[in-house]
């Protein structure tokens, strides 16, 4: 029996980019062995890709609409594709066409050779700027030093999973606060990667500052590591050592520390400075606890195009679902 491909596409404001991306990724999928269904998931856009959407799936019955309520962001539209998926393969990407839609063929390939997991690495990243590509590389390197798991450096939210990897996606892993491309890394199953040269986005502009970038990855860090948390003790095991160091100098040259105004104002600050950061920290993951307890769905769904009843619908209050936390 011919196998389906369900491919995810997250859109916010890319009523530019649309046309071409449909038209472009329609043929490759065309060319394919497997049968497809294209699930566009609209976060909340402002432009006319909903009316373009809409249009698509009437024309297309293999086009499928979600129209969420609002924007809930790049991660929650992916979540929603994947629990609205019915094919025995999800491939998740953007609409801006940075992803190249030929790389289906490779990943329908792989997924004849039985990979559960297949992420999808970008050898160069034309459009990114220097600034972003360094800052991707500190991540990185920062998150895997930090965290147990490992990551790959330069993977993207470009990837696919075979349906028993998406299951595992659909029960758990609903988190607030998360890394979705994290946990399709970390979740097992037969995995290998892909290289890809992302290309220029076709319209429009990126969706992420840097700031939002900077948040997405403060919020990856707690995700995945309870490091930060320890740096209380390590702080503390060091003041202890200098001051012991301060009391021993004293008792043996009986001269006492070097005194003065200026290092007492000095060695204050100092110690508050690293108790505040501290506290700040123990502050961000309480921030996180909360946002995980207030259980707040990951996304709401306004519409729906092309879902005939109870096929492919998932229950979001069942699996519980939410915005990421601000
Ligand atoms: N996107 C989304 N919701 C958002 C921001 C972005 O669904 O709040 C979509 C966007 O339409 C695109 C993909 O996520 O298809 C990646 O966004 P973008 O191209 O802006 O990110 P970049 O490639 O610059 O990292
Ligand atoms: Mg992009």
């Amino acid at each position: 029996m011919c196998k389906m491909l369900s491919v995810v596409v997250s859109v916010y404001n890319e009523e530019q980019a649309l046309p071409m991306f449909y038209k472009a990724t329609k043929s490759v999928l065309e060319s394919l062995e497997w049968d497809h269904e294209l699930l566009f998931i609209n976060d909340g856009s402002q432009d006319g890709s909903l009316e373009i959407l809409r249009k698509l799936a009437k024309e297309d019955e293999r086009v499928k609409v979600i129209g969420f309520s609002r924007n809930f962001g790049h991660e929650a539209a992916m979540i929603a594709g994947i629990d609205h998926a019915v094919g025995d393969a999800i491939v998740c990407m953007d609409a801006d066409l940075q992803h190249p839609p030929e790389c289906l063929t490779e990943i329908v390939a792989k997924l004849h050779e039985g990979y559960g997991v297949i992420n999808m690495v970008r050898t160069r990243n034309a459009s990114a700027g220097i600034l972003k590509n360094i800052t991707s590389f500190g991540f990185y390197a920062l998150i895997n030093t930090l965290s147990d798991v490992k990551f790959e450096p330069n993977a993207s939210d470009f990837f696919a999973i075979s349906r028993q990897a998406a299951d595992v996606l659909r029960k758990s892993y609903r988190e607030r606060v998360r890394f979705l491309r994290g946990y399709v890394q970390n979740i097992g199953f037969k995995k290998t990667t892909i290289a890809y040269e992302a290309a220029d986005r076709v319209a429009g502009e990126s969706k992420y500052s840097i700031r939002k970038l900077f948040a997405f990855s403060v919020n990856t860090i707690m995700c995945f590591s309870n490091l930060p948390l320890k740096l209380g003790i390590y702080a503390g095991v060091f003041a202890a050592l200098m001051g012991m160091a301060v009391m021993v100098y004293t008792l043996l040259t009986r001269k006492g520390a070097p005194s003065g105004y200026a290092t007492i104002v000095i060695l204050n600050c100092f110690m508050f400075a690293i108790l505040f950061v501290i506290v700040g920290i123990i502050g961000e993951y309480i921030a996180v606890l909360f946002s995980e307890l207030k259980d707040r769905p990951i996304y709401i769904v306004e519409e729906k195009q092309n879902f005939c009843d109870g096929i492919g619908t998932f229950c979001p209050t069942a699996h519980s679902d939410t915005p990421p936390h601000p």
